[in-house]
């Protein structure tokens, strides 16, 4: 049973030192075991961040986000959309989750309308979870393995734990936080180590981080990878201390930063 530190918090306020902007920092709370998984980032030993774009309230960000992409095709992200953004964008772009998901992004649960999971009850925690599912199979049109949550507002509770554990999902909190000037989140990515977690929301600022520092990231030889790509890597890491495959048959060969 994993514990859930003070230590985890304070790597959170490492992040919020890094960018994260005012008022996005819920204060620490009581300390209780949390049995799902849950990462702060991925494996260290690989040349990869992964970018996530929380909330998707705005149409044109997305459309403007999905634009930038499309220029960077090896990048891939994932996005956390609330369920009622889900159904309102794919009215207002038909195709476009279809389209996000087709080019190798991915999405994960951030609840229906953007409520803290930590005041809910775990049953209504997991009717939020099957409304929001029901709103992206409907957008996309076909079911969709939904492997993680980015919980609101950022906070970690128990409801979340069960959430987990009762939907098989992995909780993703990040490593970097975005918001606010440019300028601050570039360089705050660009000190960036191997398996950061990167959180931006569909948002101008956001955006406009994210027109900045992909050339940076092309140019430098990093991989944006989903989440998924990533927590792939930190299970192989835990499995292989390791953390790489070299030369080792019919797996992968990969070959580590460090
Ligand atoms: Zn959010």
């Amino acid at each position: 049973m994993a514990r859930f530190s003070r230590r985890d918090f304070l790597k959170l306020g490492g992040a919020a030192l890094l960018g994260l902007s005012a008022g996005q920092f819920i204060p620490p709370q009581e300390e209780f075991p949390f049995t799902a998984p849950l990462i702060w980032n991925g494996s260290r030993k690989f040349k990869k961040m992964a970018f996530t774009y929380d909330d998707c309230y705005l149409l044109d960000k997305m459309q403007d986000i999905e634009s930038l992409l499309d220029q960077y095709p090896e990048f891939k992200v994932t996005f956390f959309p609330v369920g009622v953004k889900l159904l309102d964008l794919e009215n207002q772009d038909k195709g476009i989750w279809k389209r996000l998901v087709e080019k190798g992004h991915e999405i994960g649960y951030h609840t229906f309308d953007h409520v803290n999971l930590s005041v809910m009850s775990p049953a209504t925690a997991l009717m939020d979870y099957d409304s929001w599912y029901a709103a992206l199979t409907q957008a996309l049109g076909a079911e969709y393995n939904v492997h993680f949550v980015r919980p609101p507002y950022d906070v970690i509770s128990s409801t979340l734990d069960i959430l987990c554990q009762e939907r098989g999902l992995v909780a993703a909190m990040f490593s970097i936080g975005g918001g606010g000037d440019s300028g601050i989140v570039t360089r705050a990515i660009q000190r960036g180590r191997g398996g950061d977690i990167v959180q931006m929301h569909i948002r101008t600022e956001d955006y406009n981080s994210s027109v900045k520092v992909y050339p940076w990231l092309r140019d430098n030889n990093w991989e944006l990878v989903t989440m998924s790509d990533l927590y792939n890597d930190y299970l192989r890491e835990q499995v292989n201390p390791e953390g790489c495959d070299v030369d080792a048959g019919v797996s992968l060969t990969r070959t580590c930063v460090e």
